[in-house]
């Protein structure tokens, strides 16, 4: 296994030309990632995540509330599409759409919500983000830690990443007193590898893990500005602009917590969420 800096992770997705794009590409070329929305009152966080999306370089980014919170989704990006999405049915029928490359499900979706489209998404198997709701609901599923794959990323804090594998978070609360250190990446592996999917434990320093045994860390705790309200969903919807290009999932979450972190240096406190996704065309142009 593999310990590596998230800069060379992301150096991968690079090579890969993520920043340049199809020279002869058009929007659909470019990927169409979904992020669901969820009931009135939510609307901030997946409208952060979607705006993220379309500057991670998704082609189209639809964001998909339910009929009856339509209004609330209105006004800027008005590169973002909505379309109303009220059950698991019709999700189903939307995904059946070959266009539509990636999906983020949690932010601002609502526990319920999530819980009732998950199975959906799972058996969807498509290349896919879990954040905030969508994994208080997946630790509630009978299914888990199973059903996943390895082009899932889920995007713990670590309240998210302890209801999802207490055994993993108790050990590591009781390292300082034990003999050999169980690491953050010692724990993340076993998550990964547990789940099938790539975890991404975020804080001062992210860690992320992969289920063949990549994983690589990155620290940001010179930002600490970062931890204010809506950057991880900023960060779950920069990953499925990534996933909608085509990267792969380990690649695509690496480079979104480089960016992301870099996007936050160019700030001081006093950094909101909304500041973040605006930096990347110019993070991109540094990156050449
Ligand atoms: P969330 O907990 O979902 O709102 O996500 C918070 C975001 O802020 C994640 O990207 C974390 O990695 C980041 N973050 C949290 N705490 C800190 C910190 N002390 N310093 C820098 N970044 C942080
Ligand atoms: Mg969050």
């Amino acid at each position: 296994s593999r310990m590596v800096d998230v800069g060379s992770c992301a150096r991968i997705a690079l090579g890969k030309g993520i920043s340049a794009g199809h020279p002869a590409g058009h929007k659909y070329s470019h990927g169409h990632a979904l992020v669901v929305a969820g009931p009135a009152g939510h609307g901030g966080a997946a409208r952060l995540a979607a705006r993220a999306a379309l500057r991670g370089g998704a082609g189209l980014v639809t964001l998909c509330p339910p009929a009856a919170a339509m209004a609330e989704h209105a006004g800027p990006p008005d590169a973002l599409m909505r379309r109303g999405l009220d059950n698991a049915t019709q999700m189903r029928a939307m995904l059946t759409d070959p266009r539509i490359t990636a999906l983020c499900l949690g932010p601002g979706c609502g526990v319920n919500r999530a819980a009732g489209l998950l199975p959906v998404v799972l058996d969807h198997a498509g290349p896919c983000v879990l954040d905030a709701d969508a994994l208080t609901a997946l630790a509630q599923a009978p299914h888990w830690p199973g059903g996943l794959s390895d082009n899932c990323v889920l995007t713990p804090h670590a309240g998210e990443f302890a209801r999802l594998f207490p055994d993993l978070d108790a050990r590591l609360a009781e390292t300082p007193m034990r003999g050999p250190a169980f690491s953050r990446t010692d724990a993340l592996r076993e998550a990964a590898s547990r789940c099938g999917a790539v975890v991404l434990l975020k804080g001062p320093d992210t860690v992320i893990a992969a289920p063949d045994g990549q994983a690589c860390i990155h620290s940001a705790s010179d930002v600490p500005w970062l931890a204010t309200a809506g950057t991880g969903d900023v960060l779950a919807g920069l990953i499925t602009g990534f996933l909608a290009r085509g990267i792969a999932a380990f690649e695509a979450a690496a480079l979104a917590v480089l960016l992301h972190a870099r996007a936050a240096r160019r700030f001081g406190p006093g950094l909101i969420a909304d500041d973040l996704p605006e930096q990347l065309p110019f993070l991109f142009r540094e990156l050449g």
